[in-house]
């Protein structure tokens, strides 16, 4: 018998996943906001080599978390899509629909949904890369350098510059540095986050070259997100090819990668709204998109 396609449990499963990966972005922001708060301003040039370490640390485990979550939204996915279990990291034998949500409610620290516990036939095959855990950290290493450091020392320059000019007065001085403090947790959470659920949409875009039973992705986006991304998601599904575009996230970019399975899937509300958007704004530059995606 065909296995028809669990569409509004799929659905569910997707904003689940979609929120539960905002969440690992805001949790790593949270963390290195709390690590910048605990230097002076003065201190933080001499304590670069521990934040390094810090905002390092923060992205490995994020990101590890990201992966995990994202291993078991494609099995849950692919399960509801097709009736099949793949295997791969955290493959259990006997995995049924019960089983993998049960996996997937403790990835994302919620129960979103339940499944009988019949096992379904299983395709062996893992699909999942291997985790890239050097290229992760040399990204880190570089966005530290770009976000944080770079910024440290380009404002330490202009301290010393600022001193015997005596160019602003105090309050001007204190807006001058609490605007620096907040560019070093902006930009560190932004690109940071970034490099976090990049772990998850790499992980989901790779394993969907892998793996025979897999059609394409669309990206599912956070509640308001940007003209771009909003553009992508009214696409709809972007079918695989040899070489299938990168996903194209952004620092402060909620949106993931959804896996597909079958030509019977449905869209989330908000691709299909953004979609119709597009159509009724008729084509143009992406600039023109901008302003019309922006008023609407
Ligand atoms: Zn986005």
């Amino acid at each position: 018998m065909a296995w028809i396609p669990r569409t509004a449990e799929i659905l569910r499963a997707v904003a689940a996943y979609q929120l539960a990966q905002e969440a690992l972005a805001a949790d790593f922001a949270a963390r290195w906001a709390q690590v910048l708060a605990g230097v002076e301003a003065r201190e933080l040039a001499a304590s670069l080599t521990a934040l390094r370490t810090e905002y390092r640390a923060a992205i490995r485990e994020s990101a590890a978390a990201s992966r995990t979550l994202s291993v078991a939204f494609y099995r849950l996915v692919r399960a509801l899509e097709t009736g099949r279990v793949i295997g791969g990291p955290g493959y259990r034998p006997g995995a049924s629909l019960g089983s993998l949500w049960a996996d997937f409610n403790t990835a994302t620290g919620k129960r979103t949904g339940t499944g009988a516990r019949e096992p379904l036939p299983v395709d062996t095959r893992n699909p999942f890369p291997a985790e890239a855990i050097d290229r992760e950290a040399r990204r880190a290493e570089e966005t530290f350098r770009q976000q944080i450091a770079d910024r440290v020392e380009k404002h330490e320059r202009e301290h010393a510059e600022r001193k015997g000019s005596a160019a602003l007065d105090a309050a001007e001085l204190i807006a001058w540095e609490r605007e620096f403090l907040e560019s070093l947790k902006t930009g560190g959470s932004g690109a940071g986050g970034q490099i976090v659920q990049d772990g998850g949409r790499d992980m989901i875009h790779n394993a969907l070259q892998d793996d025979p039973g897999a059609i394409g992705y669309y990206r599912a986006t956070e509640g308001s997100p940007c003209y771009f991304c909003a553009l992508m998601a009214g696409r709809g599904a972007v079918y695989k090819s040899k070489r299938t575009a990168a996903f194209g996230a952004h620092p402060h970019c909620h949106c993931q990668a959804v896996p597909i399975f079958s030509r019977r899937y449905q869209l989330p509300d908000a691709n299909a709204r953004f979609e119709r958007m597009w159509r009724e704004f008729g084509g143009g530059s992406l600039a023109d998109w901008r302003t019309h995606y922006t008023k609407t």
